[in-house]
């Protein structure tokens, strides 16, 4: 079997220019981590809260940490110290949150709103309906401290690549649409999407942060 530090450089050497490397480090160890950072991964991504706070506090401090899974507002304190991007973003509750907490830190803190893509049933992500409200909110505009810098959308898990595809280009042309809503707060440059198993089609399709865990640490 591949190495974790194989594994990322194959998938380095396959990146387009636009596009970057999350490692997805969700209930991998501390070692596993620290392989993948030997390797020349200074990105990883997690989904808990407790779990990324908790390696943070030992990892080395030139590490990016992307939340992306479901977040909670009453959670985000104990990651708006150091997270460098929040994917995860489904309402303008939780944006009003991050920008107190990042206020706090003195800091303005980087958000992706997560749009529902998927066929399948999700419980989370947007609407394009109730993305655009977020967007044309007059409140977003006192939100000092936290910048919305593109979408994040998970597609269906399937191995039919036309759907994962159509999927991908539907957020695609959705990213493109939104920048006209762009303002002090809002642009749209960040496009997070594709995991282990549809990253080359999301990079086809314009991703510019892929997040992949199993191909690289694998199964979990
Ligand atoms: C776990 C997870 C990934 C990585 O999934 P793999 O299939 O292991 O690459 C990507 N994005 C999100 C939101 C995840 O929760």
């Amino acid at each position: 079997m591949p190495s974790i530090s194989e594994n990322i450089a194959l998938l380095e050497k396959g990146l387009k220019q636009e596009t970057k490397l999350i490692a997805v480090t969700k209930t991998k160890p501390v070692e596993a981590l620290l392989e993948a950072y030997s390797a020349g991964s200074k990105r990883f991504g997690e989904n808990k809260v407790q779990e990324m706070v908790s390696k943070q506090e030992v990892l080395p401090k030139d590490i990016e940490w992307h939340m992306i899974g479901h977040l909670q507002t009453n959670k985000v304190k104990y990651i708006a110290t150091f997270v460098t991007l929040v994917h995860s973003v489904d309402s303008i509750k939780l944006l009003k949150e991050i920008n107190k907490e990042a206020i706090k830190n003195n800091r303005t803190i980087d958000c992706l709103l997560q749009m529902y893509i998927a066929r399948e049933e999700t419980k989370f992500g947007l609407s394009e309906e109730e993305a655009i409200e977020i967007l044309n909110s007059s409140e977003l505009g006192s939100l000092e401290n936290i910048k919305i810098v593109g979408l994040m959308g998970m597609a269906s898990n399937t191995d039919n690549n036309e759907i994962i595809r159509s999927e991908f280009q539907g957020l695609k042309g959705l990213f493109e649409s939104f920048k006209k809503y762009e303002s002090a707060h809002i642009e749209m440059k960040e496009l997070s999407m594709g995991m282990s198993g549809d990253y080359e089609i999301a990079m086809e399709e314009g991703s510019t942060l892929i997040r992949v865990g199993s191909a690289i640490f694998g199964s979990r």
